[in-house]
């Protein structure tokens, strides 16, 4: 038998911590806690407990640890007369410990401490699961911020597009595409309010003779000098823009009579004379004149070449009778619609390169006219005239059959695989047998659809893009790519690249003009655009490189196509074909020279 004495000296000294406590009652039933009555030496370690001279010991359980809920094991303990192991997590030992408790009899209940070394492991799994979930959250957070970063980049980038676009980046003013919405609504408004508006422009007088006798940099700073004071005179009512070239623009709106207009503009040719620039200038009325935008920049354009023809720096009216003159002594409509039935127009084609595989990617069609009391005719004055009066509609039909012609006839006579850009006007586009008419000429020359592009510009947008997304998405079905011209000038915005079903983009002349220049904002874009549309899979071509470093800059932004003078001004077919044979005399000879 073993003794008590023997018993109590093997249970202090086992390694495993013991506590004997007694139930503390309230009143009969209730136990509220328990006192520690004998702790061995395991368990002082465990708890630091101690006892005092008389053998006893100072804490109850509660104190022990007070987040554990020793009174409620323990109660279910004693009074239901059983064992119960339990398992508490201890944030000081940082480990899971296992307690049992044992009911002894009515007044004492044994409680063995125990160390649970899988829970241990348990907790380093949970521990583990805690941070990769903190991880998780981190990089979460991390990527969100990248995406707010990203939209953030985009959204500067749509401003900064908008600005291009609306602003002119020598003077700072606003643009002539500004103008033409400005124009739109300062028609509207003062349509409501029953107001009238004069719109002036104003022309440098010379400024072609300034620049080839004393350099562009000095006819860059007359135009900036211009600028400067016309925007010395912006107010409420009164707004300059760079209308482009040497032309700018000052809205006064609204207006109370034609005098104020007079004062307005004596003012500002005294302010420009003062600094020995000399102007032609004339002013057009809303609704006096004319109530539409194109007809009012018309009518005042016209009055200032009355005033050139006139001996220059003064400014005039525009009365109807110059309209009469004007339209008499040009009579561009009528030449116009005769020219469509007579073969007075030509395709010209100037080569686009590739610039990393440093070969032809193709041509890009451009259509010349030649007038013989006129002359040459630039298409960016009668293609606005044809679109107006729809004449477009059978012009662009022959642009197309031209282009497809030669782009066979190359097929078959120099195995030409490269691509023939043609140019498509928003009217012709939108024409109900546009679609036909295609199918047909493709069929007709038997064309490869990969060989031929159609380059619409941001215009196409503009009344209904719905209509033009299902047209455009019909063109790239078929194969033939898409490509979107002059990308930067008029209502550029990011999102139509992504609305519109596109192969490829053209980056327009006026980035490629700026790309050069310290700190460019145009270079900045353009990069920002390129690897953008690059990634969406586009194809990109960069207008009006001129010189080798435009092309360098192009080259570090990965820019894959280029087209402009440095490679070949646009070229008749006969010069073209020379270099498709190897001939490449032609293009140093820079193709348009002889016209
Ligand atoms: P675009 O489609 O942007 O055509 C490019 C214009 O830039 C051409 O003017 C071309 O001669 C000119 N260009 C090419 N390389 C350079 C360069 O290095 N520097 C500079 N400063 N200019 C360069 P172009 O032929 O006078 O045509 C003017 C516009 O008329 C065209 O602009 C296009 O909008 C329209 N156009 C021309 N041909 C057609 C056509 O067949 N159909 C339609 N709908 N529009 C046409
Ligand atoms: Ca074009
Ligand atoms: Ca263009």
């Amino acid at each position: 038998m073993i003794s008590d004495k023997m018993f109590k000296t093997i249970v202090s000294c086992t390694t495993t911590p013991i506590l004997i406590a007694q139930p503390i009652f309230e009143d009969k039933n209730i136990i509220t806690d328990f006192a520690v009555i004998y702790v061995n030496e395991a368990c002082k370690k465990l708890t630091s407990i101690t006892e005092d001279s008389n053998s006893t010991f100072s804490k109850s359980l509660t104190s022990l640890s007070p987040s554990i809920n020793w009174t409620k094991f323990g109660t279910e303990a004693v009074t239901d007369k059983k064992n119960i192991q339990h398992n508490f997590y201890s944030p000081k030992a940082n480990m899971w410990i296992s307690v049992s408790f044992n009911y002894i009899d009515d007044k004492h209940l044994k409680l063995t401490f125990l160390n649970i070394t899988e829970s241990k492991e348990h907790e380093q799994i949970l521990r583990r699961q805690n941070m990769s979930l903190t991880a998780l959250s981190e990089e979460l957070a991390a990527s969100k911020q990248a995406l707010k970063n990203k939209l953030e980049k985009i959204e500067q980038l749509n401003r900064k597009l908008e600005h291009h676009a609306y602003y002119d980046a020598l003077t700072g003013l606003p643009n002539r595409d500004r103008i033409a919405t400005d124009l739109e609504e300062a028609i509207n408004s003062a349509k409501m309010k029953d107001k009238k508006f004069g719109l002036m422009v104003i022309d440098i007088d010379d400024l072609k003779t300034v620049n080839d006798s004393r350099g562009h940099n000095y006819g860059d700073d007359i135009l900036k000098e211009t600028g400067r004071i016309l925007k010395e005179f912006e107010r409420e009512n009164i707004h300059p823009y760079r209308f482009g070239g040497d032309e700018f623009i000052v809205v006064v709106n609204p207006i109370e009579s034609k005098n104020s207009m007079v004062t307005i503009a004596d003012t500002i040719l005294e302010a420009l004379n003062a600094e020995k620039i000399f102007v032609s200038a004339g002013i057009s009325f809303f609704p006096d004149d004319t109530d539409q935008s194109a007809e009012l920049l018309r009518y005042a354009d016209m009055a200032m070449y009355e005033v050139k023809k006139q001996g220059k720096n003064n400014v005039f009216f525009f009365q109807q009778l110059m309209q009469e003159k004007f339209l008499a002594q040009l009579g561009l409509e009528t030449k116009l619609s005769n020219a469509i039935n007579s073969d007075s127009f030509q395709l010209f084609y100037q080569p686009q390169v590739d610039i990393t595989k440093k070969e032809l990617r193709g041509f890009e069609a451009l259509l010349r006219w030649y007038d013989s009391e006129l002359g040459w005719i630039s298409p960016e004055k009668f293609i606005p005239l044809a679109e107006e009066s729809r004449e477009i509609i059978p012009l662009g039909a022959w642009i197309l059959n031209a282009a497809c012609e030669t782009l066979a006839e190359w097929k078959s006579k120099f195995n030409f695989d490269g691509i023939m850009s043609v140019n498509v006007s928003p009217v012709q586009l939108k024409h109900p047998t546009f679609l036909f008419d295609l199918n047909s000429v493709i069929n007709k020359y038997n064309i490869d659809p990969k060989n031929l592009e159609i380059e619409v510009t941001e215009g196409v947008v503009i009344d209904n893009i719905e209509d033009t997304v299902n047209i455009l998405s019909h063109i790239k079905n078929m194969g033939i790519g898409v490509s979107l011209d002059d990308f930067g000038t008029g209502y550029s915005s990011l999102s139509y690249l992504q609305i519109l079903p596109l192969t490829t983009l053209k980056i327009d002349k006026s980035f490629i003009a700026n790309i050069t220049s310290r700190n460019s904002i145009e270079a900045e874009i353009t990069d920002a655009i390129i690897s953008l549309v690059t990634k969406m899979g586009l194809d990109t071509i960069a207008e009006g490189v001129e010189n080798a470093n435009q092309l360098e800059v192009l080259k570090q932004i990965k820019c894959r196509n280029m087209q402009g003078f440095l490679t070949g001004k646009p070229m008749s077919k006969n010069d073209c074909e020379k270099m498709l044979s190897g001939d490449y005399s032609v293009i140093q000879k820079n193709g348009e020279d002889d016209i």
